[in-house]
């Protein structure tokens, strides 16, 4: 019999040895230790609207209610016919090309099916190029399901586009796929036209899929009219990710959904791979699905928000000057989203940004997430959320401004 101190442990597998997810990392516990112990947390760490104020259309919390009872069992595994209408009909206006009812599938949030997605395409070794910085769950999922992310530079001089030329210079004989993240979190960069058509050139020269998380596609700000990539590549295998998360402010429903578009023959075998995981997760939240319809065809209550004189805008208006202002910080204005993406400059002799960003919740009680946790290149930027209010954000950058006087490493 084993003894209290022989006890066997249970250890996590080896396929999470290189996973990271630092958006709700250490530094995220160490906050929560804080607040545990009564300590007030200034939290810019999370692209979670409601919680800062944004409220859900009330149509579409209407709509869920009014089919509550009707969406008490499980749904087709993509999706209920309605729902998956919608966004059949929203992928037409997108242009993309080649989209049937069935090429559509619904997930609890666009986190799913990018898990979904490169768990059915990836064995070990296999590369895909993944933007740096990215949203990290990109990365995580593609190192969890074995494969390498192989991270291709955008570039912060040029508004933060993809570098395509690093791009293409990245591309090995396993190289599967580029994901790119459009509009981009943490930047807010929205990719023009033309950088898309290079990056269709590169996929098409080398036989490449292409995957686009479009989820903030419905927020660009300054009148820029977001293009999608698989609109771009009718002869190429394209997976389009978007949801209601950010456009409708219902994070916590989980509703997100992938759209298969392009020359689908490509992914013959690959399709009956995606069919058979989704299969086995039965379906999504079906409630959540219920109000997809209503959401994405009625009054567009997000457009109120990121033009001027809405919140979004004015906010990030606010943050751009304000981090700008500060001593040794500089960023580049994002166009969508809610993200800012500042750097750093050597007079903070930062060489460990987890830790800068530990100092600075310790010392101002503010909480940001260091650049290196979405995989950027060097420790000399951060993510802020610039969902608060003015007032705080305001709070906010006296604090960092404060604490960047005296900080360095
Ligand atoms: N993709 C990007 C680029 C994101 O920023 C997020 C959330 O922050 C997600 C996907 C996940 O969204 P969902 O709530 O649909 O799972």
């Amino acid at each position: 019999q084993p003894t209290p101190t022989t006890r066997r442990q249970f250890t996590k597998s080896h396929k999470l040895d290189n996973v990271l997810y630092d958006v709700r990392g250490p530094v995220v516990d160490e906050a929560a230790r804080m607040e545990a112990q009564g300590t007030n947390v200034l939290k810019l760490n999370i692209g979670n609207p409601a919680p800062f104020g944004f409220r859900t259309p009330d149509e579409v919390v209407y709509d869920m209610a009014h089919q509550l009872t009707d969406t008490e069992g499980y749904s087709p595994s993509k999706g209920l016919f309605s729902a998956r209408k919608a966004i059949m009909q929203y992928s037409q206006i997108k242009k993309l090309p080649n989209v049937t009812i069935d090429d559509i599938y619904t997930g609890n949030g666009v986190s799913e099916l990018i898990n979904l997605s490169m768990s059915a395409l990836l064995d070990d070794g296999d590369e895909v190029l993944v933007p740096a910085p990215d949203y990290p769950l990109w990365t995580a999922c593609v190192t969890l399901a074995g494969g390498t992310a192989v991270h291709y530079v955008c570039d912060e001089q040029s508004e933060w586009n993809p570098d395509v030329e690093d791009m293409e210079r990245k591309i090995t004989d396993h190289t599967k796929a580029i994901v790119l993240i459009n509009p981009n979190n943490p930047t807010g960069a929205v990719y023009p036209k033309e950088v898309l058509e290079q990056i269709v050139e590169v996929a098409r020269r080398h036989q490449l899929m292409i995957f686009s998380d479009e989820i903030y596609d419905r927020l660009c700000m300054d009148g820029i009219e977001h293009t999608s990539i698989a609109s771009l590549a009718p002869d190429l295998f394209c997976v389009t990710f978007s949801g209601l998360s950010k456009s409708h402010m219902i994070a916590g429903y989980r509703i997100g959904w992938m759209v298969l578009s392009g020359n689908k023959a490509l992914g013959r075998d690959y399709i009956e791979g995606i069919n058979m995981l989704s299969n086995m997760r039965i379906c999504s939240n079906v409630p959540a699905q219920s109000v997809v319809q209503t959401a994405l065809w009625g009054h567009q209550s997000v457009n109120d928000y990121i033009v001027p004189g809405g919140r979004i805008y004015e906010q990030r208006e606010y943050i751009y000057n304000a981090l700008n202002s500060i001593p040794g910080v500089s960023c580049v204005k994002p166009k969508a989203a809610f993200y800012a993406f500042p750097k750093l400059d050597k007079r903070f002799n930062i060489h460990d940004d987890q830790q800068f960003a530990l100092d600075l919740l310790k010392e101002e009680k503010l909480l940001i997430v260091q650049g290196t946790g979405f995989n950027w290149i060097a420790p000399d930027h951060f993510r802020i959320v610039y969902l608060p209010r003015i007032e705080d954000l305001k709070d906010a950058v006296a604090r960092m401004t404060r604490f960047l006087e005296h900080y360095r490493q």
